[in-house]
């Protein structure tokens, strides 16, 4: 009879006589010494991702944080510092989770972004995730539904957070989620109109388990809801939640509340601007849960940032300075068929006057100059000679057409 050959690691060459377990692969084996170390070394290599990734954020300080915000988004001063300082924090909470335990928690800094459509929430959201290098996802409130309705479970919120992060489950546990028009789930309350009413408030209950911090078990892939679908497991408790909303009428609400505290500043005296960006200010969570969000959820968001209204110096602003402003993008269009494009001041204004008498802050923008530049950037190119246009006020009136200057002398 054949003597059976005795098993041995194929890593370190104990016989399985000298181990516990010895684990067999196709033609080879492992024994449970070699399995332990190959483990220690694959956690202390997650380890180490976990605390590069971290030793890069602590090189922002917050006012670095915020000029970087300042290249891309104008105005919006209160914002910018309070998201600059929550995400400093944020990540000086997850550096103080990989250091020794003390005893002392430190919670997360959810932030609550509130100004009209058009003034910068998604911008700034965006700006910081680009910022920070981390894996953005973005999602409209009123698209949620909760578990079991059709729509858009709020799961698939962080699946989309590990698509950015190219599946990379671990950084996209550290990414940021922008969820907007978040008043639009408000439940409604006394007073107030709003479009959504108790289904609303089931979607800001799923929203909250998410922003508390869980064990999500989330759809592997975008795409169709199937049951049989592979499910991922995500720690959503270091995920930083940015939302953002318009709550029309707040400022009632917070009136109301200074009125009846019968402290605070004498309204009466104050222009309507003057009015609304004080009262604004003085936004606190109590008003935000008399506007229909539940004290659970609002208890989630430990900061609160109004934004301002844009002003016509402010569109003209974004028009022209930050790194990819709009009239910029035309220039640079233009540079590349060799010609050159000057807006005068006047016709920048014009453009801001318009979109301020949209009320669509600088959202409008871009389909106002359009309308202006389709001509021209069709035109253009074909226009032998051409080395010049200019666009005045009149020009994005309708009331003249833009001056052509030629190097052939031609006018
Ligand atoms: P919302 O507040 O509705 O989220 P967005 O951030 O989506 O507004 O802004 C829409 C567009 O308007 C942006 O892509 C950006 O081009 C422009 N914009 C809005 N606000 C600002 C701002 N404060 N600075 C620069 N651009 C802005």
């Amino acid at each position: 009879m054949q003597e059976q050959k005795s098993k041995t690691c194929s890593f370190c060459g104990r016989d399985q006589t000298d181990v516990n377990h010895l684990v067999a692969g196709p033609e080879v084996y492992i024994c449970d010494i070699c399995l332990g170390n190959a483990n220690e070394a694959v956690s202390f290599e997650a380890k180490q991702i976990d605390n590069e990734l971290i030793a890069d954020f602590s090189l922002l300080k917050p006012n670095e944080l915020k000029k970087e915000l300042d290249k891309h988004v104008i105005g919006q001063e209160r914002a910018k510092r309070v998201l600059a300082v929550s995400v400093y924090n944020h990540y000086k909470r997850l550096n103080h989770q990989l250091e020794e335990a003390d005893g002392i928690e430190l919670y997360k800094n959810n932030v609550l972004l509130i100004g009209s459509t058009g003034t910068g929430k998604t911008l700034l959201a965006k700006t910081l995730a680009k910022t920070l290098n981390l894996p953005f996802a973005i999602a409209d409130a009123t698209s949620l539904t909760e578990a079991g309705y059709v729509g858009d479970d709020v799961e698939t919120i962080i699946t989309r957070l590990i698509d950015d992060a190219g599946g990379n489950v671990k950084l996209a546990e550290k990414g940021i989620i922008y969820i907007d028009e978040i008043d639009k789930i408000a439940k409604k309350s006394s007073g107030m109109s709003v479009t959504r009413d108790v289904s609303g408030e089931g979607v800001q209950q799923a929203l909250l388990k998410i922003m508390e911090g869980t064990e999500a078990a989330v759809p592997a892939s975008l795409g169709r809801k199937n049951p049989n679908q592979e499910m991922i497991k995500v720690d959503t408790s270091n995920i930083l939640f940015i939302l953002g909303g318009s709550f029309p009428g707040i400022e009632k609400i917070i009136e109301k509340r200074y009125k009846n505290q019968k402290v605070g500043f004498d309204i009466a005296s104050l222009t309507k601007e003057m009015e609304e960006d004080l009262v604004l200010r003085n936004i606190s969570h109590d008003d935000i849960t008399e506007f229909g969000l539940i004290p659970e959820f609002v208890g989630r968001v430990s900061n609160i940032a109004p934004l301002d209204p844009l002003r016509v110096e402010d569109l003209v602003e974004i028009l022209t300075k930050p790194q990819n402003a709009l009239i910029k993008q035309y220039k640079k269009l233009l540079d590349m068929d060799g010609i050159e494009l000057k807006f005068d001041r006047s016709a920048v204004k014009e453009i801001a006057n318009i979109a301020i008498s949209k009320h669509t802050g600088a959202r409008g923008l871009n389909s106002i100059i359009e309308k202006t530049m389709m001509e021209i950037m069709y035109e253009a190119p074909m226009d032998e000679n051409l080395e010049k246009i200019e666009i005045s006020k009149k020009v994005i009136q309708g009331l003249e057409k833009p001056k052509r200057i030629y190097n052939d002398g031609r006018n």
